[in-house]
């Protein structure tokens, strides 16, 4: 059907997927995401087959550039038959017009880009064009389980696209007020998770701290205190972060640079990125080099036809083999999903944490397997 490209019974000798995008100046930000997305094979099948046209048509959408102009890159990233670099000027200038803050030849955060990029992706083409008024329901008396779904079910009412299926997650926070113990727990979704930096002082850190960190209880005090709904008062709370629902694609951030806006710093650190079980496997990775005053991105990335890791840096593509994966430099990890199904159910352990409807547990020890090292703590 379509163009029906069978990009895995070609020659592993074809540049597919292999071809390097030109520097426009300063924009390999954009070129370390636009490589990792590219070798999204979910996100690519879907430019290559054109499916994309069909949810704009559908929708009779006035706007449409940014899609059209990504998927065409896309496509000749991947069914180029030179390996000449690519120039991305016409999906920049489409970028810049959905987002004016990626004008000119200024450096950016990748993570930044990513997000920006993905939102206006998924506005083109959203399944649902008028969204509905639908008025707020009182779910409070519901167990979590359950407000989760119907919380999910009203996001999919209002946002619904291929770039949904594939990145967006829901994350659970709960509020405890230490006085009288009432939880209100919130539903949101995510696009991506921001991992902070454990034990920034060791030499070492892996992935579990970062991900207990992130999921660790936190009490707020103090000017922090928020309004318990038994109290009516502000009360002394534990917060807590759970993911309900884990993405297709699962997008961790690791936060290098400070938000001090008086003094940038960032956090360099090593990551061993063998494939981690049994939920996620690591498929690219954007690397920022350098410090918050200048530096570069690259990318690298596991080609999905051929299986095999692959330096980009601009016009530059190499091979690599798995183990140089791991880098001082790793920034926005990209993971895919193994499981998605309900047969399989991970058993419950003591570092467990209750996840989603779909996959029951997910034994949080097993991010272990990703370890990243701090060499420098601080700059
Ligand atoms: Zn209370």
């Amino acid at each position: 059907t379509q163009i029906s490209l069978s990009f895995s019974q070609q020659n592993s000798k074809s540049p597919q997927g292999l071809v390097g995008l030109r520097n426009l100046g300063n924009t390999c930000f954009m070129n370390s995401i636009l490589q990792c997305l590219s070798n999204t094979p979910d996100l690519r099948d879907y430019c290559l087959m054109n499916v994309h046209r069909t949810d704009i048509n559908n929708n009779c959408r006035s706007q449409s550039a940014l899609m059209e102009e990504f998927a065409k890159l896309t496509q000749t990233l991947w069914t180029s038959v030179s390996s000449e670099p690519i120039s991305p000027s016409d999906f920049k200038f489409q970028i810049q017009r959905y987002a004016p803050k990626f004008v000119g030849y200024n450096q950016q955060d990748a993570q930044e880009f990513l997000r920006f990029l993905l939102d206006g992706l998924h506005n083109e083409v959203n399944r649902v064009t008028v969204q509905p008024r639908v008025p707020p329901e009182d779910i409070d008396h519901l167990p979590d389980s359950e407000k989760g779904k119907r919380m999910w079910k009203k996001y999919l009412e209002r946002e619904n696209s291929k770039v949904v299926d594939l990145f967006v997650g829901q994350l659970k926070s709960s509020l405890t007020c230490n006085d009288c113990g009432y939880c209100s727990t919130v539903f949101d979704p995510f696009w991506d998770l921001s991992l902070p930096i454990a034990n920034k002082g060791s030499e070492e850190v892996n992935l579990t701290d970062c991900m207990r960190l992130f999921t660790k209880e936190d009490v707020l005090d103090g000017d922090e205190k928020p309004t318990c709904h038994r109290c009516k008062a502000r009360r002394k709370c534990t917060k807590k972060f759970t993911i309900q629902k884990f993405p297709q694609v699962l997008v961790l951030h690791l936060k290098r640079f400070s938000e001090n806006r008086f003094q940038s710093s960032k956090l360099s650190t090593y990551c061993n990125l063998s494939a981690p079980q049994p939920m996620y496997n690591l498929y690219a990775v954007s690397n920022h080099s350098g410090n918050t005053l200048g530096g570069h991105y690259t990318a690298y990335c596991r080609n999905p036809s051929l299986g095999e890791w692959y330096s980009y840096n601009d016009s530059r593509v190499s091979p690599m083999s798995s183990s140089q994966v791991r880098s001082s430099d790793a920034y926005v990890l990209f993971y895919e999903l193994l499981i998605s199904n309900s047969k399989h159910k991970v058993n419950k352990s003591s570092n467990g944490a209750v996840i989603g409807r779909e996959i029951t547990f997910l034994c949080f020890y097993n991010f272990s397997i990703f370890y990243f090292f701090i060499y420098k703590p601080t700059w």
